[in-house]
């Protein structure tokens, strides 16, 4: 099927949080299993033009796509559930809608007449809607997930954008998906389906009727409960679909499937395809669940009270240990108490380190700690973009004995051994001035990086400003440290590792964006393998003893 691109909204009401992201994700591998081209793209209604420049303590992580753009972590769920590189098109905000229309209007695009929000703002809308299936002509089904909670006043003019396209489009193209919360209240032993009904009465106002409900619940929805629900929210009570709490995400798609979801879209649509396949799927299900035995790994950043900042490297844990037949506990190591309480102390019983990526000099010291303990104690080790620029650090100050830092942190550090980049040096704004997106890297022959990419070349997503200062490069190699990836022209330091070391590697690049459930990251699949190895070796075994005698 092709030429007849049709379009599903997926709304959320009552409470945020609710998991529209990966709703819309399991909604878009069950279409994509049936044979289908689907694209999913996400509008958030906030000003900021891109996530790029909001705090992951607020945002969670800014997931980054192979053009650069810098997104929300919604995509990365996209991408890993449909096995599909997205693009910037597939993030819209409302600061850059505006800022389209702005500047529309300061060209003189509008001709002198009123800019307003109908119809301008939702026309705009409606184009970037349409624009996800611009580059493909193939592309059978566009997901467009809105962020927000429906009756909140930023949300509206989406909504208003995606109730005219249905009535532009025609019906037979365009569907509306609802998520919502049908809580159990324990005090009655019962169900409720009021705050479901309002959020709909909501939507119905503005004019949008949901063809389908995704109802998140703790308890199964017993029949009566279906049928009110049906009944009060107009929705036929086939398409009233319950959305019961998983163990795992990746389950998701399944337990839909057998609620008959991808079918009923399918119908309502008019579309003729095959079952879906969900066999590899299944199979992936199956993997993440079947583990019994577990390893332990130490995640040192800044951002821990909020996981989301770190979601893209949990998920890739999730692939990489369903890869190892192991599950991998994280243990979430505050770098700045590394520095009160000392490494020793909060790297106790783990079999392996990763130090992530991060922005500004809070707990600098502490990730240096992280690596410091693990590089001298044999303890496995991945480092990412600031996880690398600390491990350079390190060695540069603990083996090449400098007085070493990198110039974000100490602008006069008599070493600058990570350093900014020329082009870096005249850029004043913040947002959208890094190196963002997908760079090739040329791998060392015989180096480790070979052995777990099993090639000598890859390509993989970037955000930093900072980089190894090439000045150093000499000393720190004759100290030890390889660099064993470098950009094609030879000038930009992209993987570096130690020889003397049973599992010590960092990127400069960011390889959790890459990670899939069909294909877990060669770097984390690395680690989780070395982890094993170090749980079983004595150097594990008497470290886990001694936090047992604790
Ligand atoms: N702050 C560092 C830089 O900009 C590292 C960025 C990161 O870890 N993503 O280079």
């Amino acid at each position: 099927m092709s030429g007849n691109t049709k379009y599903i909204f997926v709304t959320g009401g009552v409470v945020s949080s609710l998991g529209k992201g990966i709703a819309a994700s399991s909604l878009g591998l069950l279409l994509k299993q049936r044979g289908l081209n689907v694209v999913l793209q996400k509008f958030d209604p906030y000003l900021n033009v891109d996530p790029g420049t909001m705090s992951p303590f607020q945002h969670g992580e800014v997931f980054v796509t192979d053009d650069g753009a810098e997104t929300d972590l919604d995509l990365g769920h996209y991408e890993r559930f449909t096995d599909k590189n997205l693009s910037q098109k597939s993030n819209v905000t409302t600061g850059q809608v505006y800022e389209a229309v702005i500047n529309r209007e300061r060209e003189g695009g509008y001709l002198g007449r009123t800019v307003q929000v109908i119809p301008h703002i939702t026309d705009e809308i409606k184009t970037r809607i349409m624009r996800a299936a611009d580059e493909d002509s193939d592309i059978d089904i566009v997901i467009t997930e809105i962020g927000g909670t429906t009756g909140d006043i930023e949300g509206l003019p989406f909504l208003e954008a995606i109730r005219q396209l249905s009535f532009e489009l025609g019906k037979q193209n365009v569907l509306y998906v609802h998520l919502t919360l049908v809580p159990y209240i324990k005090a009655a032993h019962e169900i409720k389906t009021k705050p479901t009904q309002h959020s709909v009465r909501d939507l119905r106002e503005i004019g949008i009727q949901p063809d389908i409900l995704l109802c998140r619940s703790e308890r199964p929805l017993e029949d009566e409960v279906r049928n009110k629900i049906s009944l009060f929210c107009n929705v036929e009570k086939e398409a009233v679909i319950e959305a019961l709490d998983a163990d795992s995400i990746y389950e998701v798609p399944l337990r839909f499937n057998k609620e008959g979801l991808d079918k009923i879209v399918i119908t309502k649509l008019g579309i003729d395809c095959n079952e879906p396949d969900l066999s590899q799927w299944e199979e992936i299900v199956r993997r993440i669940k079947a583990p019994s035995e577990v390893v332990e790994i130490a995640v040192c950043g800044k951002y821990i009270h909020l996981v989301d900042a770190y979601k893209s490297i949990i998920e890739s844990f999730i692939h990489a240990g369903a890869a190892n037949a192991v599950r991998v506990n994280i243990k979430w190591v505050n770098a700045e108490r590394v520095e009160e309480d000392g490494a020793t102390e909060c790297f106790a019983g783990v079999d392996g380190v990763l130090v992530p990526g991060g922005f500004g000099d809070r707990g600098i010291e502490g990730k240096i700690l992280a690596v410091k303990h693990a590089r001298e104690n044999g303890i496995p080790m991945l480092g990412i973009c600031l996880g690398l620029q600390c491990a350079v650090i390190e060695f540069a100050r603990n083996v090449c004995g400098l007085d070493a830092g990198s110039s974000e942190f100490n602008p006069d550090i008599e070493h600058p051994v990570i350093d900014l980049m020329l082009e870096q040096r005249s850029k004043s704004k913040m947002g959208g001035t890094m190196r963002l997106g997908s760079y090739p890297c040329e791998i060392k022959k015989g180096s480790l990086a070979e052995k777990l990419y099993g090639s000598l070349k890859t390509s993989e997503r970037h955000r930093h400003r900072w980089e190894v200062n090439n000045n150093y490069r000499k000393i720190l190699s004759e100290n030890g440290l390889i660099f064993s990836g470098l950009s094609p022209d030879g000038n930009l330091v992209e993987l570096i590792e130690l020889q003397s070391h049973p599992f010590f590697i960092a990127s400069q690049f960011h390889p959790e964006f890459k990670s899939r459930p069909q294909k877990a990251h060669p770097l984390f699949k690395g680690l989780v393998k070395a982890a094993i190895e170090h749980s079983v070796s004595p150097a594990g075994k008497v470290r886990q003893k001694m936090e047992q005698d604790k």
